[in-house]
């Protein structure tokens, strides 16, 4: 049988394309390769939303040409949101003539064809589609685990916020249906799946191109109602969230406790150059109120350092708006320019050095509330879905509590992945919580 290996950078958007991508390959005959040295198919899933993310692919893909000169019959192909780029296929087509195949994340469904394309004709092809098209359903999903499961329930994004690339290479908001959906759920349940994350570039604005008055209050209400045992989603855009959605997280405790709510900058004119379409009051007043209605709720959020025309003012907004909130952490980056956009125009760039400065001072206050948070849950009770013995050190498991804190404990009783259990919360780190595991 051949084999395949795919690479996958990037977003969870990418991982569960990498399984759809599996699962057609998998109906075509083709087995998963332990190492990408003894596949038949090398298959990369890129990411351009950082400029250091696609220079770290274009590395990877000059290394596949030595495995290509020991193994001529291999074929490499490139896909994902990098392919959608303009001027990478002409890249590809001149610079890296061991890359056999690329299509784009418009056209994944295509994959079969394209690969018979290239193995009866012994000819590269290139085929990135332009615009989205339709939605398609029904593609085979091979997951790698068995009791969790990513389902995307809408694609592309329409806010052109002024430092991203997404919209411009996942095109247009397109939800699916929600019937299509949960059958999808309830089959995962019937399987053993106990959480699922639903996925989006911002789930909140799911069903705005639908007709029947479809939205992601509701979607969320109807899966919670399936009886599975956790559901998350991401990624959440402050401007779309409503009450109606805050009411049905506060109301079904199958809903993780977390919400992942990238607030990107504190300054209000900072904001405004984002495109972002609230301001540092708004976002504060919908925080609060998130907590006030579901009070153990753990927030967590994006924020990006140095952004064009930051002075020192609007970075101590983000400071205290990480001082305001509290969340319980945060992905935090230095602002870099991707071509294309029209943040990377503006000419007001910070200099490095003084980015660097600013991240390294909000780090260290996100990183002291983080522990602070984390102390916080030292004596209490958790209930933790296990996810496993830890890659480096056996003898320790770890799990994830309904906050999708990760609890680390040692497995005194025997625990599987996919168990429920319980443990009681006996130390705290900044990113994780150790744990004894009752009986
Ligand atoms: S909401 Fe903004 S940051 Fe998120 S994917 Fe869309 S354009 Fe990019």
């Amino acid at each position: 049988m051949p084999k395949y290996y795919i690479t996958t950078f990037g977003c969870q958007m990418n991982v569960h394309d990498s399984e759809i991508i599996a699962g057609m390959l998998e109906t075509m005959g083709y087995q998963k390769a332990e190492a990408q040295e003894c596949a038949d198919l090398v298959i990369l899933n890129t990411c351009c939303v950082r400029e250091n993310a696609e220079n770290r692919t274009l590395g990877h893909i000059g290394n596949l040409k030595s495995l290509k000169e020991q193994n001529p019959d291999m074929l490499i192909a490139l896909c994902g949101c990098m392919a959608q780029e303009e001027g990478i296929v002409e890249k590809i087509r001149e610079n890296y003539p061991h890359v056999d195949l690329v299509f784009g994340t418009h056209n994944l469904h295509q994959l079969p064809e394209l690969i018979h394309k290239v193995t009866t004709t012994g000819s590269r092809v290139m085929e990135v589609w332009d615009s989205e098209g339709e939605i398609y359903e029904g593609l085979p999903v091979k997951r790698d685990e068995t009791y969790r499961a990513w389902v995307t329930i809408m694609y592309g994004c329409n806010n052109f916020c002024t430092y991203c690339i997404v919209p411009y290479v996942r095109g247009r908001e397109r939800s699916r249906r929600p019937e299509v959906i949960l059958d999808e759920i309830r089959g995962l349940i019937a399987n053993g799946v106990k959480e699922v994350t639903l996925l989006g570039q911002n789930v909140n604005s799911y069903g705005k191109d639908l007709e029947d008055g479809w939205n992601f209050a509701r979607l969320l209400r109807e899966v919670a109602e399936t009886g599975l045992y956790r559901i998350r989603f991401q990624t959440s855009h402050p401007k779309d969230l409503s009450d109606e959605l805050i009411e049905v997280i506060a109301s079904h405790p199958n809903v993780g406790r977390h919400l992942h709510l990238p607030f990107q900058a504190g300054s209000s004119r900072i904001l405004q150059r984002m495109n972002r379409q609230y301001t540092k009051e708004g976002y504060i007043d919908l925080a609060l109120k998130i907590k006030a209605k579901v009070p153990d709720i753990a927030l967590t959020t994006d924020i990006i350092v140095g952004f064009p025309g930051e002075t020192e003012e609007d970075f101590l907004d983000t400071m205290n708006l990480v001082e305001k909130v509290r969340f319980d952490g945060a992905f935090t980056f230095i602002y870099s320019p991707r071509v294309g956009t029209p943040a990377a125009k503006m000419e007001d760039q910070i200099p490095e050095e003084v980015k660097k400065e600013r991240l390294m001072r909000l780090i260290d206050l996100q990183n002291r509330i983080s522990l602070e948070r984390n102390q916080a849950l030292i004596g209490t009770i958790q209930e933790i879905l296990v996810e496993g013995a830890s890659e480096k050190n056996e003898s320790r498991w770890s799990g994830r509590t309904s906050h999708n804190k990760l609890v680390h404990f040692e497995p005194v009783i025997k625990v599987n992945p996919g168990d429920i259990a319980q443990v009681r919360i006996c130390g705290a780190k900044t990113f994780t919580l150790d744990g004894e595991l009752l009986g």
